[in-house]
């Protein structure tokens, strides 16, 4: 397919930047500040942009690609990052864990894996609820570190515009490494030790990985010998960034012209989405998205109709570019067999492109007896597999999960390799927000989906 068919689409009819005002904008906090909201959007503006137009337009072909069935994308990272979390190790391990999974499912699909982090800007929360009470006491509700503080006191739940702009320095940090570090040869397929976690010991997982890697390096020596030179350049594996597309101020702070393209881009990430509280077809937030050229896409829970899906269609990509659109689907292991299907069901009787995408965990989310928010491993990897089914089933494909994650050794899902149980919950639980597969879940989730494309 060639970048030209890519961006041959009109602009958008009467749309521009901050036409979203015009529409109902749910989740938007209310900063007490007017002229501090002005100083620091005006100064975002002038700020340079975090990716460009060209990394775009890249990731926009891999997304087309695997939407027929030729590239398997993996998009995971924290439920939030905050901004203690720009930190060299937390970064370099979610890294890791990243690069694991996909050599799992490069060697197990057989196909590359579109690599996309939910990082370098995931600082803004969607809330079920405007406040919080505890003891009596309610204050607004944490809305990410990109609006306020999640320490439970008035002075840290204040709407602060500047956090824009440290959201935004610390986007770039987090960026500048990554690239730095897979620029350097981080994601070198010779030298996959680079990836192993330090803190991880024995586990059968890691053994089973490892045979993975040693059959993988001597394919590649294999091949090597044969042409006489190296196969593969993974130096230049590509990572984009993705984030929810939440407080609208920010977003179109940093959409921006660019000179020789037409049109406007998102330039905060490569990939923003919307989440399902802000997916109302005539709302702020689908009016913002439908003017970007950027890839994008949309989270869809168990209340979507089929109806209110094509329309969210005609708006989003009303004349059907590749790569343009994904929907995530998030409908929770029980309710997946009786909500998804009507959906992927009316999308292939109506035949326009999308790729489809399950996030196997925020319908999954529960809360335990001693009080903590948990999701259970064995309710993510039944969605997952469901999902597999499903699509098969309805004549649709599967083309990639979206995951919470982290490569720091936490106890937040139970379940999994190791087992885990409520009561270890309060080991080292470290989210302020949703609970994240660790390392071993990570991997296992990996590994089903290979066993499962497999079976
Ligand atoms: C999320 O991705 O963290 C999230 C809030 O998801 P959803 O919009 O699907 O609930
Ligand atoms: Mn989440």
């Amino acid at each position: 397919m060639s970048d030209r068919k890519l961006q041959a689409v009109s602009l958008p009819a009467n749309w521009a930047p901050e036409s979203w005002r015009e529409r109902p904008a749910l989740q938007m906090p209310t900063y007490p500040d007017s002229d501090a909201l002005d100083t620091a959007l005006t100064e975002l503006r002038s700020l340079p942009p975090l990716v460009t137009s060209w990394e775009i337009f890249a990731l926009k072909k891999q997304l087309a690609e695997a939407q027929e069935g030729k590239r398997f994308l993996l998009q995971g990272g924290d439920c939030a990052e905050s901004f203690s979390d720009c930190e060299s190790g937390l970064i370099s391990n979610r890294l890791k864990v990243l690069l694991q999974m996909s050599l799992v499912l490069v060697h197990g699909l057989r196909l590359p894996v579109v690599r996309v982090g939910r990082f370098a800007g995931q600082y803004a929360k969607p809330r079920s609820t405007d406040t919080e009470t505890r003891d009596g006491v309610t204050l607004p509700s944490y809305r990410g570190d990109l609006v306020n503080q999640p320490e439970f006191t008035a002075q840290a739940r204040i709407p602060d515009p500047r956090r824009m702009i440290k959201a935004h320095a610390r986007s770039a940090m987090t960026m500048n490494f990554v690239r730095a570090l897979i620029d350097g040869g981080f994601a070198d397929l010779h030298h996959p030790e680079y990836w192993n976690l330090s803190w991880v010991g024995y586990s059968p997982l890691a053994a089973e990985y490892q045979d993975m890697v040693r059959s993988i390096g001597d394919a590649v020596r294999f091949m090597e010998t044969l042409s006489g030179s190296e196969v593969h350049n993974l130096n230049r594996i590509d990572f984009y960034t993705s984030h929810e597309a939440l407080l609208l101020p920010y977003e179109a702070a940093l959409t921006r012209e660019v000179p020789r393209q037409w049109g406007w881009f998102n330039l905060s990430t490569h990939y923003p989405w919307i989440g399902m509280r802000t997916a109302a077809i005539d709302g702020a937030h689908v009016e913002y998205l439908r003017g970007v050229r950027n890839p994008i896409a949309i989270k869809i829970g168990p209340s979507v109709s089929a109806d209110q899906l094509l329309r969210l269609v005609d708006v989003l990509n009303p004349e059907d570019e590749p790569g343009r659109l994904t929907f995530i689907h998030r409908m929770g292991a029980a309710h997946i067999a009786e909500k998804l299907p009507p959906l992927l069901e009316a999308m292939r009787r109506d035949g326009r492109r999308v790729l489809w995408v399950c996030d196997p965990m925020h319908g999954n989310t529960e809360s335990t007896a001693n009080g903590f928010k948990t999701r259970r491993f064995d309710n993510v990897r039944s969605e997952v597999e469901h999902s597999f089914d499903l699509h098969a089933a309805a004549g649709t494909r599967l083309g990639g999960v979206h995951l919470e994650l982290t490569g720091e050794d936490v106890t937040e899902c139970t379940g999994g390799a190791r087992e885990l149980t409520d009561a270890d919950l309060e080991r080292a639980y470290r989210s302020t927000v949703d609970p994240r597969l660790n390392y071993e879940q990570s991997l296992e989730i990996a590994m089903s989906i290979v066993r499962k494309q497999n079976q």
